[in-house]
């Protein structure tokens, strides 16, 4: 009996080439062998595209589709996997497992597909029963097909009678062909799609990347490049003449650079560089190439994949970082001889310098400062030393900080630190400076201290000094200022003593004529009486007119005397100038004093050295001093000699007077040139004068232009030494004649 007649299958196969997929062609398959066999359950597991499980396609279960399940073909103790990969039915009789276990009795028809690649191999039947027997089932034999393989399994769950068997069989194996071939070229389909997709990420991905990438072949052919590639590579025709020239030195580059690459089989040996221009800056572009062959797998086999990146700014940066680097490297040098050279400095300075930094931190000092603000281990310090080096940090501290908010570039101030040895004050200068950088920014601070202690003693020596000096000033002022009143005083004393001086001796000039006239007359009328020309006298009238001529006598000598000092006071007294010899001048005063000598029994001496010489002076003037002179002598000695004594001199003559008289006491030397003066009135009374004399001839001598000089002791004797010159000068005559 037939059940499935040839035109029946003819019109079902042709039915399964029209379905639109794979899916409705296994659906058709599957209604179709439900009807035909009348079971109530059909199910179709196909091959998986990894070849690798049974995936459940297309089902009737009681005349609906179950759901999809899947059978590991790796399972070889399942029946349905028996049955696939060995390509024979298997009828059962007991329920088949999990998810088929409602087939109780069942039937499997393996389906077949064209032998591939991939597909897996097929199983020989005996292994088949060996693998069966176990669950008393066995593979049922059918004709050899060569070239199928697997393809899945149509399990129904019914025991067909062997010609519905053998008629279902042959249609599986007809129709199975089909399905399985749709399904793999829906894959196929699906894969083109998903590749495609791929292929286009993979593109968008290329183009994005901004570094060019290119493809070639052996002949240095671009097959493929990416957008940055083309921009640099490709003509476009819508490209300037210029950037023509520019890609096309470009491509020129390139293909030497590959060449070159192959010739020196250097193509993997990692990345080279690759100069190019930018056709659109025109500026140089340096790359760095990694080349990779990619071999037949994606082309002609020896196609090389070239990466080209950018290194233009990198080379740029890097050169850049080189240079900074060597900068760095030379500064690093610089600073640090200049480091020791700051240290040789700071060592060998004798005033303590600290260095701090921006935050007034200390961070270098010499030996010095170490002393005055470091608390060294080393060196065991007192409670008195450390408190000491606390206070000079704080103090030091504070005006540094205080600096560093300032603008200003350096500050100098005193400050008095202690030190930290003897506990004294210590005053010192503060000199600080800010070291900047390049931008100006104080990056530390430069501490001098000069030490002030001998300054500090100085100035205050010199402000007593000063002190001292303004007192003095002061006094000095004073003094001065009482000098020139005194000054002022006695100017004007001086003034009126000369006025009172002049009007006396003009007085007394005028005066004396009428003075000396009355006393003549008194003593000619005496000398009348006393010669008895009128009349005897008596012995005690004549005493007394004696008397009286005596008084008139003396009173005649003062009157002339004193005539004599005022005619030379008020100038009236004219110099008559001859040769004068000196030995005659002696004679004749000799003769004239001789009776006075004789009259007191005196020895008198005259001597003229030889050489003395004549002068030209007043004859009459000069033999007036001697007279002067001689008269005091013989008045003041009263026992002994007189002498009178003259011999050249320098410029002149000179002549003494000496005696052995009374002599005079040291303390009156000064008084004897006085007017009217005698310095011992007792004496004097006993000798008689006027007091006149000296003075009288120290003024003869000064219009003579001579002097007069005395020498005396007391009780001894006197010498009277006068001076005259040769010649008197001119200008004495002249002011003489006035
Ligand atoms: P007088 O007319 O009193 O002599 P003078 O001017 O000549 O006046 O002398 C002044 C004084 O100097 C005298 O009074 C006397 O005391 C003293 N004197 C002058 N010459 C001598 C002398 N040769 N010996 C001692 N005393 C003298």
């Amino acid at each position: 009996m037939t059940v499935v007649g040839d035109r029946q299958s003819a019109s079902l196969l042709s039915a399964l080439a029209e379905a639109p997929d794979s899916a409705a062609a296994s659906a058709f398959l599957v209604a179709q062998l439900a009807e035909l066999s009348g079971a109530q359950r059909v199910s179709m597991l196909r091959l998986d595209g990894a070849q690798e499980a049974l995936v459940c396609v297309a089902a009737i279960d009681g005349g609906s589709p179950v759901s999809a399940s899947a059978l590991a073909l790796s399972d070889l103790n399942n029946p349905l996997v028996v049955s696939t990969l060995s390509l024979s039915p298997i009828v059962g009789k007991t329920a088949l497992r999990d998810p088929f276990e409602a087939y109780d009795q069942w039937t499997s028809f393996p389906m077949t597909q064209p032998r591939t690649r991939i597909s897996p191999p097929v199983m020989n039947r005996q292994h088949a029963s060996e693998l069966l027997a176990p669950q008393k089932l066995a593979p049922i034999a059918r004709p050899e097909r060569p070239g199928v393989a697997p393809g899945g399994v149509i399990v129904i769950d019914r025991i067909l009678p062997p010609d519905l068997f053998d008629e279902l069989a042959e249609l599986v194996t007809l129709a199975s062909p089909m399905i399985v071939r749709l399904a793999s070229l829906e894959e196929a389909w699906a894969n083109v799609d998903r590749l495609g997709q791929q292929s286009e990420r993979f593109r968008i991905m290329v183009n994005s990347l901004p570094d060019p990438v290119v493809i070639t072949t052996a002949a240095n052919d671009i097959i493929v490049q990416n957008h940055r590639a083309e921009r640099l590579l490709q003509v476009r025709e819508e490209d300037s003449p210029g950037r023509r020239r520019a890609i096309e030195l470009n491509n020129l580059l390139f293909t030497s650079f590959l060449a070159k690459a192959v010739m020196t089989g250097s193509i993997q040996s990692g990345p080279r560089e690759l100069n190019l221009v930018d056709p659109d800056e025109g500026n140089d572009l340096l790359f760095e190439v990694i080349a990779h062959p990619l071999g037949e797998r994606v082309g002609p086999e020896d196609a090389v994949l070239s990466v080209l990146r950018d290194v233009t700014d990198l080379r740029r940066a890097a050169n850049e970082l080189e240079r900074q680097i060597q900068r760095v490297r030379q500064a690093e040098q610089k600073s640090s001889s200049e480091r020791d050279r700051l240290n040789l400095i700071l060592e060998n300075v004798a005033d303590p310098i600290l260095v701090t930094d921006e935050r007034s931190n200390i961070i270098l000092m010499n030996d010095q400062a170490e002393q005055l603000f470091e608390d060294r281990g080393a060196v065991p310090r007192n409670r008195r030393e450390l408190q000491a080096i606390r206070g000079n940090d704080t103090k030091f501290t504070s005006f540094i900080s205080e600096f560093a908010l300032l603008d200003s570039d350096a500050r100098r101030e005193r400050m008095v630190l202690t030190n930290p040895g003897s506990g004294s004050d210590l005053p010192v200068e503060v000199v600080s400076g800010k070291v900047r950088n390049d931008r100006r920014e104080a990056i530390a601070i430069v501490s001098v201290l000069h030490d002030l202690t001998k300054q500090v003693e100085n100035e205050r020596l010199y402000e007593a000094l000063k002190q001292l000096n303004a007192d003095l000033e002061n006094r000095i002022r004073e003094a001065t200022a009482d000098l020139a009143e005194q000054n002022a005083r006695l100017q004007w004393q001086s003034q009126e003593v000369e006025r009172a001086n002049k009007l006396k001796s003009e007085f007394l000039a005028s005066m004396s004529h009428e003075l000396r006239t009355p006393i003549n007359a008194l003593i000619g009328y005496t000398a009348l009486l006393l010669d008895s020309v009128l009349g005897e006298i008596t012995q005690k009238q004549r005493d007394a007119l004696t008397r009286g001529r005596a008084a008139a006598e003396h009173l005649l000598a003062l009157i002339n005397d004193i005539l004599d000092l005022a005619k030379i006071e008020a100038g009236k007294m004219p110099l008559h100038v001859t040769e004068v010899g000196i030995r005659d001048v002696v004679l004749e005063v000799g003769q004239q004093i001789e009776p006075m000598v004789r009259k007191k029994q005196l020895t008198f001496n005259t001597e003229v050295v030889p050489g003395t010489p004549s002068l030209i002076t007043d004859r009459t003037k000069v033999k007036q001093v001697l007279l002067n002179l001689l008269s005091n002598a013989v008045k003041f000695t009263t026992k002994g000699t007189v002498t009178l004594r003259a011999c050249p001199v320098a410029g002149g003559v000179q002549i003494d007077v000496s005696d052995t008289g009374i002599g005079i006491r040291p303390d009156d030397l000064q008084a004897i040139w006085e007017d009217f003066r005698q310095v011992d009135q007792s004496r004097t009374r006993e000798f008689g004068g006027t007091g006149l004399g000296l003075s009288i001839t120290r003024k003869l001598l000064d219009r003579l232009g001579g002097t007069v000089t005395v020498k005396s002791t007391y009780g001894e004797g006197s010498t009277f030494s006068v001076t005259l010159p040769l010649s008197v000068s001119q200008t004495d005559i002249r002011s003489m004649d006035n």
